[in-house]
């Protein structure tokens, strides 16, 4: 196994014996001359990079093979915070294999993050491990692309003899890199293809792209980097090196937060930390674009719960990304950060990382090649032939061709790269032509029908006497018998319109739960009206508080609940009696969530 070497002079370090010696965790004297991951890890190498190299260096034809050999299974997402299996490597690094596990975790993947915000420690509680689970390592999914610079791949192969991805890249909200403030790359130059599309490796470091280019042989316009985001940059790589050994205790993490928030002026009253304030002096310091990007409940204006790492039974919920947002708001320093939570200090590495290097480069021009006399018409018969899909896309970008028309694309590359400065030109000229009436679809002649029976529908649901269920989009369109998202927004206008108008805010819900639970319930005790309506236990009382004036003694019908809103100017859209105070989580969320996996879509 794993004795075929590749002579690609791309993926084979050339003095990997003294470089991994002094900097990885892993040396190879532990591996021994006969170490069977005939890819052994490079400084700061994320997991999905060691496999990579492996692949190409085994010679395997397929990834499938490279799977199967290294993890016994098919392939899987590889590009996560924490892959699953990594278990399944540790045998070819020592024989402990949990200790080796942890040194992979540690070395390679975004664990040490994990560790010092979301409570991650490995291996898990030992008490409640099972004999076969004792080594089965943590998982964190993400569906974050891969990320390079430039920089690193040249200074690597200069370095170690081998162009690698660094892990430092891949945290979430990263987007230049902390060595060399220059922009990451998600995309290739040349052609504007995602990097790691169809395949559960990423080997862009060292195959061509699907234009037949290396990524490495192209060089970026000079690019004024966001100070705030390479600082962020240079704040979470630093937390990544610092590799605690435990995990950070929820509580000294929460009062850190606390602690520096009253430092830095974001409280009131008798030291309570304000929320409100934190949000907005984060919003002026990042910018609110830098956050709708880097967080998506932000960008969704999910926000009643954006802060819980500020609650003691809530700290460790928030997505990674969202810890390090916040982190580096409050602390901006890591050393004083890791300090704060009783880490290493930094491992002085804030002050090490290199000044940004100056780069004044010119864009590449490439030269067009002398093509048969068909290959121009093919060309511009794909141009035409995309372009006239690129109208159906709103705001078209090459990289929607790629995701939409990924077989046009290549053809388009492989016949001549500099198409791609064609296309975008094609581009720019559909963006600003007027729509073409006969492309966008006309408005619906059931439109207004369909908008009716939206407004017929909630009536019906509003008025209803029955014990209240909440009206959403999704609701009102499968009661009419339709799919709110399959309804073009061009042909439906007016009935997406009405589905937005008539469905309920959360407190609008909660209102109408409570007054009808009290008007069912008359004479019951509280508790009991509390337990009939369903809603969470401190939302009710804040309720039953602010309806408390509510006459009884009137007889419950259709409309009642209506009306008693509609007398307290409560709209549908209502935001409840007091929407600065932050509720405990409702619902399903209540519970604490899996050890396996975070979402990251919170
Ligand atoms: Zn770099
Ligand atoms: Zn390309």
């Amino acid at each position: 196994m794993a004795t075929r070497i590749s002579s690609d002079p791309l993926v084979q370090p050339d003095h990997e014996q003294r470089m991994l010696l002094g900097d990885t965790p892993i040396s190879l004297a532990a591996l021994g001359p006969g170490h069977s991951l005939i890819a052994p890890p490079l400084p700061d190498e994320v997991i999905i990079s060691v496999v990579g190299r492996f692949h190409i260096l085994s010679c395997n034809r397929t990834p499938t093979a490279t799977f199967q050999e290294l993890f016994h299974c098919a392939p899987f997402n590889l590009s996560a915070w924490i892959p699953p299996h990594l278990e399944m490597l540790a045998p070819r690094i020592g024989e402990d294999v949990e200790a080796c596990t942890l040194e992979i975790l540690r070395a390679h993947t975004l664990y040490p993050l994990l560790a010092i915000f979301n409570g991650l420690s490995f291996p898990e509680d030992s008490r409640r491990a099972t004999p076969n689970k004792a080594t089965s390592a943590p998982k964190r999914l993400s569906a974050e692309p891969i990320r390079l610079c430039l920089e690193c791949l040249r200074e690597d192969l200069a370095t170690c003899g081998v162009r690698y991805i660094h892990r430092s890249h891949q945290i979430p909200g990263v987007e230049v890199c902390s060595r060399h403030a220059s922009p990451l790359l998600y995309k290739c130059p040349h052609c504007e293809c995602s990097f790691g599309r169809r395949s559960n490796l990423a080997l862009t470091p060292w195959r061509r792209c699907t234009c037949k280019k290396y990524v490495f042989d192209s060089i970026l316009p000079h690019h004024e980097v966001d100070p705030v985001a390479l600082s962020y940059a240079r704040f979470s790589a630093t937390l990544l090196q610092s590799s605690p050994h435990s995990a950070v205790p929820t509580r000294v993490l929460v009062e850190s937060y606390r602690d520096r928030a009253r430092a830095i002026g974001c409280s009131w009253g008798n030291e309570k930390v304000s929320r409100v304030r934190i949000k907005s002096e984060m919003e002026k310091f990042y910018g609110k674009d830098f956050l709708r990007r880097t967080d998506v409940a932000y960008r969704d204006d999910r926000l009643s719960e954006w802060l819980k790492m500020l609650n003691d039974y809530s700290v460790t919920e928030p997505p990674l990304g969202r810890h390090l947002l916040f982190a580096h708001f409050l602390f901006r320093d890591a050393a004083q950060f890791l300090a704060a939570v009783g880490g290493t200090g930094g491992n002085e590495q804030s002050g090490s990382i290199e000044q940004p290097v100056v780069k004044r480069l010119a864009i590449a021009v490439g030269t067009r090649k002398a093509s048969k006399p068909s290959i121009p018409q093919r060309i511009a018969g794909l141009l035409r032939e995309l372009a006239v899909h690129a109208r159906d896309i709103p705001d078209c970008s090459i990289e929607d061709l790629w995701k939409s028309h990924y077989g046009l694309m290549k053809r388009l590359v492989s016949l001549d790269l500099e198409a791609i400065t064609l296309l975008r030109r094609k581009l720019q000229q559909v963006k600003h032509e007027p729509a073409d009436p006969a492309k966008v679809p006309r408005r619906s002649e059931k439109d207004g029908e369909r908008a009716r029976s939206v407004m017929s529908t909630a009536a019906a649901l509003y008025a209803s006497a029955a014990k209240p269920e909440k009206v959403t989009i999704n609701r009102l369109a499968k009661e009419a018998g339709w799919n709110a998202s399959a309804l073009n927004p061009h042909a439906f206008p007016a009935t997406l319109r009405a589905l937005e108008e008539y469905a309920e805010s959360n407190w609008h819900f909660y209102a109408r739960r409570v007054l009808w639970a009290k008007l069912m319930h008359k004479r019951a005790a509280i508790s009991v009206i509390r337990a009939r309506s369903g809603v969470e236990y401190h939302r009710c009382l804040v309720l039953m508080d602010f309806f408390q004036d509510v006459d009884l003694s009137i007889s419950y019908g259709a409309e009642t609940i209506t009306r008693l809103l509609a007398e307290r100017g409560i709209q549908r859209d209502w935001p409840g009696p007091c929407p600065e105070r932050e509720f405990p989580p409702a619902g399903r969320r209540y519970y604490t969530k899996s050890p396996i996996y975070i979402a990251e879509s919170d």
